[in-house]
């Protein structure tokens, strides 16, 4: 079991002091069995069933892990207090630094097997690292090569593997989740959960299984948008919109809310009726394959159309649209292609400061506490533009969660494949984000908002939840505050 770390006891200082002048992993005199000894005892899920197989070399040819991209890791250790698996585990291997020297160490002489596996699968890939790592080094890149080894040279165990696909095969595909939709209102409409917990049933079930019962949205009803919005007014741009999977199926006004508050602005938007899922799930998760195929799709679909640009409200969606360049560099036939369309994706915060409002903001006196989803944050380096499109509306309080950098757990899949320490991660954000006061918080993830509503309910607490173009849509409308606080 998992020692809490909670900002205040001594696992907490422990790994302060390690992170700093902790040396290199060299200097640890840590090698992979060492160090996967301790993680036995520091690592959550320590007593899963394992696949018990080896690969070696650990990696193959085909995009391992860069060399050259290693080497820049200068081991200073400042990555190690953002690492949300290092500030919960205290463990050299399950921080950035160890991360990369176990990647070096696959590179030179050790094989791919559980314990390696292990560390890389607990990364968050939230890149928290990135942010905080002086010397530039990329580590988004080195673990995408990772994963996309491990997922193609590793044999997971069959319930792992049996997992994942339930999930790959469902969550990018919009009509598969409308038609898991349906049940799932059934399931809350006569509390099925609440009496199986109640029946001590609930807890008799797998922590994956209970970790999904507990993230399950509530079902609105589907709002649709039409395939071409006109502007209001003159014509400024002309975008398309992402409408995304999770997005389009459980948070549908948030797509309605960016066409209103984009086409308020003067664009024209086109919500091409052929797209589907954008690849951002598989991309995390190193399904390297499926991640092209969904990434080639986008771009015929959005290519059809003359568009200015690309928009996006979902963060992980954006993060990897702006990578389509690097993903399709192997494919002669989508390179060129895939570096223009990438250069046209913006995150829909990103583009209205580009832009600059001209829409009238009607006043919404509230507080809202800012979350930064670590697809936007870290990884697109997006963090004044949706706080300044909240302050640009009268009246409006806007609060800083503390431990910003930290990841709330969501992290795609991760809270459902590791519910453990997604838990212990939901919990320690959903405390800083009450502490911060607010009457209601603005996230721009749909995952960031399941997992904090998730584990704010554990702590027996609830708050309304938006994300900012949905408030800066309520603030066009003159929508009175008491509409949005009902959310
Ligand atoms: S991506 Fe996040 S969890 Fe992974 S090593 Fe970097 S800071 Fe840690
Ligand atoms: S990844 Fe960056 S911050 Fe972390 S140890 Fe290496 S050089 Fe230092």
């Amino acid at each position: 079991m998992t020692e809490r770390r909670n900002g205040e006891g001594l696992p907490q200082d422990k790994a302060m002091t390690n992170s700093i002048g902790a040396g290199s992993p060299e200097d640890v005199g840590q090698g992979v069995g060492e160090a996967s000894e301790l993680a036995e005892e520091a690592t959550v899920g320590a007593g899963r069933r394992e696949s018990g197989k080896t690969s070696f070399p650990a990696f193959d040819t085909h995009h391992p892990p860069d060399k050259a991209l290693i080497d820049e890791c200068v081991h200073c250790g400042f990555c190690l207090p953002t690492c949300p698996t290092y500030v919960l585990f205290g463990e050299e291997m399950d921080s950035p630094r160890g991360r990369i020297y176990l990647m070096n160490k696959g590179l030179e002489e050790e094989p791919l097997n559980d314990q390696m596996v292990r560390h890389f699968d607990l990364c968050l890939g939230c890149m928290a690292c990135v942010t905080a790592c002086p010397a530039g080094v990329q580590y988004e890149k080195l673990i995408e090569a990772t994963r996309a080894q491990v997922e193609r040279r590793y044999e997971r165990s069959p319930e792992d593997k049996a997992f994942r696909e339930m999930i790959f095969n469902l969550f990018p595909y919009p009509n598969r989740l409308r038609l898991a939709a349906a049940p799932m209102k059934l399931y809350q409409r006569f509390g099925i959960g609440s009496r199986l917990r109640k029946a001590g049933i609930m807890d008799r079930l797998p922590a994956r299984v209970r970790a999904m019962e507990a993230l399950l949205p509530e079902v609105p009803k589907e709002e649709k948008i039409p395939e071409t919005t006109p502007p209001a007014g003159e014509k400024r741009r002309r975008v398309g919109i992402l409408t995304g999977c999770v997005q389009r199926v459980f948070f549908s006004r948030v797509n309605a809310a960016t066409v209103r508050v984009l086409a308020a602005e003067g664009c024209e938007v086109v919500a091409p009726a052929g797209q589907g899922c954008c690849g951002a799930l598989s991309t995390h998760a190193g399904r390297e394959e499926e991640s092209l195929n969904f990434a080639r799709k986008t771009i015929d679909t959005f290519e059809e159309y003359d568009l200015d640009n690309v928009i996006v409200n979902a963060a992980g969606c954006g993060s990897t649209m702006k990578e389509y360049g690097h993903l399709l560099r192997d494919d002669p036939e989508y390179a060129e292609r895939a570096k223009e369309f990438s250069a046209k994706v913006k995150d829909v915060t990103e583009f209205l400061q580009e832009l600059g409002p001209v829409a009238e903001r009607h006043p919404l006196p509230v507080s809202v506490a800012y979350h930064d989803a670590c697809h936007l944050a870290h990884a697109q380096g997006i963090r004044s533009q949706p706080r300044q499109s909240l302050k640009q509306i009268p009246g409006m309080d806007v609060r800083e969660i503390r431990e910003a950098e930290i990841c709330c757990g969501s992290a795609g899949i991760y809270n459902m494949v590791e519910p453990e320490a997604a838990s212990e991660l939901g919990e320690r954000k959903a405390k800083n984000v009450l502490a911060a006061g607010a009457q209601m918080l603005v996230t721009a993830n749909p995952g960031c908002t399941l997992q904090i509503r998730a584990s704010l309910k554990k702590l027996g607490q609830d708050m309304p939840m938006a994300h900012p173009v949905e408030v800066v849509d309520a603030s066009l409308r003159g929508e009175p505050v008491e509409t949005l606080l009902q959310r």
